[in-house]
């Protein structure tokens, strides 16, 4: 098969009891090592409708309005990084995973979803889904607003998706004055995803 990604030689795929299929390290990993650089077809978010529904799930968001989904017809091993409320692994830019500390032989490589999920605006797209991830920080429902919460922000900090990382810091230095909202946007900039919002 083909592929559009890359992946760290001392990962790969294997089934857990609890979560199905999902990444797991076969050798000790150092924190910082590089863990995938992910490939694919850029899309709208809106655009996930033209996908097939079980190729649907395998799309990460890169930008405001912007997910890379897969550029072929079936998912491949970079596709199956399961969330944790705990991981181990977090984003270095907005296709780039890196290890957040050490990882053992025979853990499971996980990030949190709130590292590249947020709302996007002008689409009706939304993103949640339960957790049972066993942490003691499980938040049991993921939503795309947890990128918002102030104790994630400081966990996080520095492995957020950068979109994301940008949004935190605006969100700061706007608190106290008007923010950009979405009556602002003409249907025009919003079919076409241009603005930076
Ligand atoms: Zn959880």
């Amino acid at each position: 098969m083909i592929t559009h990604s890359w992946l760290h030689p001392h990962l790969e795929k294997g089934s857990s009891d609890t979560l199905g299929w999902g990444i797991f390290a076969r050798a000790d990993i150092r924190k910082d090592e590089r863990l995938a650089i992910f490939g694919g077809k850029i899309m709208l978010i809106d655009e996930m409708y033209e996908i097939p529904a079980m190729m649907q799930s395998y799309t990460m968001q890169i930008e405001e309005r912007f997910v890379l989904g897969p550029a072929g017809t079936e998912p491949e091993d970079t596709d199956f990084f399961n969330h944790s409320c705990d991981p181990n692994c977090g984003f270095k830019g907005q296709v780039f995973l890196v290890a957040m500390r050490d990882i053992r032989a025979g853990e499971e490589v996980t990030f949190d979803y709130c590292m590249t999920v947020s709302a996007s605006v002008g689409s009706d797209m939304v993103f949640e889904m339960d957790c049972a991830c066993g942490s003691p920080h499980c938040r049991k429902r993921i939503t795309e607003q947890d990128w918002m919460m102030p104790e994630l922000q400081l966990r996080y900090k520095g492995y957020f998706s950068p979109y994301i990382q940008d949004k935190i810091e605006k969100s700061g230095e706007n608190r106290f004055s008007e923010m950009i909202t979405e009556e602002h946007i003409s249907p025009e900039e919003r079919e076409a995803g241009l603005l930076l919002l």
